[in-house]
């Protein structure tokens, strides 16, 4: 194949790439990092050297077909770390590099005990995407590059390692374990956790890793997690990983989840007890067709791998609750994606769909540009085509890009010949990929349900009572449109009602408490002890669209001191990917 030029890595695959991975690596929770040594097999194009990309990486030396071999290490970049240039010869089949993880290894994550469920043992976990692999595995870092691996991984003895591979069941008694992928993945989805976990399936080919006093919940909260295979596959085709997986990590966990392929990572805050946030597994479950299976080739296209996902993730909510369950979740990306297009008001270019982030960190493409106008592009593409055409286009599209990389060139191409052109239809698809904010043709999406929670707001303002009864019954989702549609003269006395009403402050979801906390700030309401419930979320869950939801807020009303106060201790507990974030946000400077 060819490969396209992609400004996030150092690697020159059509020279010389990656094709297999054997990763042998001791875990070492005394000293926080991983040693040992990544081997590659390697297809040589008649090169004289292969680039990997390496950030934040001590390397010891590097060898080519068993013998030691010269290399170096290119200039630091900020973003991309450093270029790995090791000499090959035009017959060499192997290369294998031996190294050490350092403190500044932006991947990983090392808790301790009291960072965790149980507060027994530390944890591990990586977070690849976008690109962060490097920074634990040097390897050729683009999505554009496939490949297998096996691992062998040496953990303390009384711990658990899993990785986006063939997992174990059990725990070894020496901490040695053995991992295969032997489909070929993208180095963004290489991952790995270790800490005291337990699994417990769900169906033979579904099931749950957590740690031992969450696992029985996180069972009951995913107990749906076959029927959405199922549906899953009743759209799209067969699920091509054979296993899927969840594993629960500790709060700190920077995402709701990590489409890590046959485990996907995910936040212990959609454990509600009530299965009501659980479209966060339809989503990382729908990854394994849309940027697992077809993956973005690069990052300027990564609305090929969240705006078809959120479009999956809504179809497998249609068939498995209903309509008016999805339009309600449609609805709420909706509001996301306007007040993200507010937000980005001074940088319209950030807006389209296809980026351009040439210099720039990935990461700041993941946004809901990518998700939630992506989706918005892909349901009204459907609604005028027909469903039904639509479906039959995008099943072939999974299946005839399987295990490959496209992007948002190739997929209009295949768009028009297809689907569009074949039919004889007409459609801005360029207008929507190419231009910033929203063209005038949107599908319009109605929710009965959330009509009526606006009138109650709208009710409530007026006459400052509410009938309890009309919220009886409420989901969540409900609940979050409510609280989130408070007009901005809502008086902090009716702020005040509503909590002796509905006690929200002490709200047990962490969906509403995030939004209602940034109401609370929005209207300077402090009742109820609020302020520490916010304090202690902050420092407890990792999440990043939660906690820069909440501390955006004090910084839109003049309270960034308050949310310095609070963020200058609860940062340890944070990701680098949130950490990153917040930063940036607040101004603050961790040197
Ligand atoms: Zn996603």
């Amino acid at each position: 194949m060819t490969y396209i030029e992609e400004p996030h890595s150092y690697a020159k695959p059509n020279k010389a790439v990656i094709t297999h991975l054997d990763l042998d690596i001791n875990v070492d929770f005394e000293t926080e990092i991983i040693s040992g040594s990544a081997s590659y097999l390697i297809t040589n194009n008649d090169a004289s050297e292969i680039i990997l990309d390496s950030k934040f990486l001590d390397i010891e030396k590097v060898q080519a077909d068993g013998k030691d071999t010269n290399f170096t290490l290119g200039d630091f970049d900020e973003i991309l770390g450093n270029p790995l240039t090791i000499s090959i010869k035009k017959d060499t089949k192997q290369i294998t590099v031996f190294y050490k993880t350092t403190n500044k290894t932006e991947a990983l994550q090392w808790l301790k005990p009291q960072q965790t469920a149980d507060k027994k043992a530390p944890f591990l976990f990586t977070q690849g995407q976008a690109i962060l692999t490097r920074t634990w595995i040097p390897i050729q870092d683009s999505p554009q590059i496939r490949l297998t691996y096996n691992a062998k991984v040496q953990v303390p003895a009384q711990l658990m390692a899993v990785m986006s591979a063939e997992n174990p069941k059990e725990k070894t008694p020496d901490g040695v374990y053995h991992f295969k992928m032997k489909q070929p993945i993208s180095p963004y989805l290489i991952a790995i956790a270790v800490g005291d976990i337990a699994y417990n399936p769900i169906s033979n080919r579904t099931g749950i890793y957590a740690e031992p006093s969450l696992l029985d919940k996180a069972v009951y909260e995913f107990s749906d997690m076959e029927n959405m295979v199922a549906s899953a596959e009743k759209l799209y085709g067969k699920y091509a990983w054979e296993q899927f997986d969840v594993i629960v990590l500790p709060p700190s966990f920077p995402f709701g989840g990590m489409e890590n392929p046959r485990l996907t990572f995910a936040t212990p805050t959609v454990i509600t007890g009530d299965k009501s946030l659980t479209s966060l597994i339809a989503h990382e479950l729908a990854h394994s067709w849309s940027g697992n299976l077809v993956t973005n080739a690069t990052w300027d296209d990564f609305w090929l791998n969240e705006g078809f996902t959120v479009y999956f993730e809504m179809r497998i909510m249609e068939a498995l609750y209903g309509k008016d369950r999805a339009n309600m979740l449609a609805r709420i990306g909706r509001q996301d994606l306007e007040e993200e297009l507010e937000g980005f008001k001074d940088a319209p270019e950030d807006t389209k769909l296809k980026l351009d982030l040439k210099g720039r960190n990935p990461d700041d493409g993941m946004n809901s540009i990518a998700y939630d106008k992506g989706y918005l592009f892909l349901r009204t593409l459907e609604e005028s085509v027909g469903r039904e055409k639509f479906d039959a286009f995008l099943k072939s599209y999974f299946q005839s890009h399987a295990f490959s990389t496209t992007n948002t060139e190739k997929f209009i191409d295949y768009l028009n010949e297809n689907l569009l052109d074949k039919n004889g239809i007409t459609f801005n698809t360029a207008e929507w990929i190419y231009e910033p904010g929203l063209p005038e043709n949107q599908a319009i999406i109605v929710s009965d349900k959330f009509e009526k929670v606006e009138k109650t707001v709208q009710d409530f303002v007026k006459t400052n009572t509410i009938d309890q009864a009309i919220t009886t019954g409420w989901t969540p989702q409900e609940w979050v449109h409510f609280v989130r549609n408070f007009p901005e003269d809502m008086s902090v006395e009716q702020i005040k009602t509503l909590d002796k009403t509905f006690n929200l402050t002490n709200s047990s979801n962490s969906y509403i408490a995030m939004v209602w906390y940034e109401q609370a700030i929005n209207h300077d309401y402090h009742g109820n002890n609020i302020d520490k419930n916010i304090e202690v979320f902050l420092t407890q869950v990792g999440r990043r669209w939660y906690v820069s939801t909440i501390y955006k807020a004090f910084k839109n009303n003049n309270k960034t001191d308050e949310a310095l106060a609070i963020y200058k201790y609860a940062r340890k507990n944070y990701h680098s990917v949130t950490a990153n974030t917040i930063d940036d946000m607040l101004g603050y400077n961790p040197e």
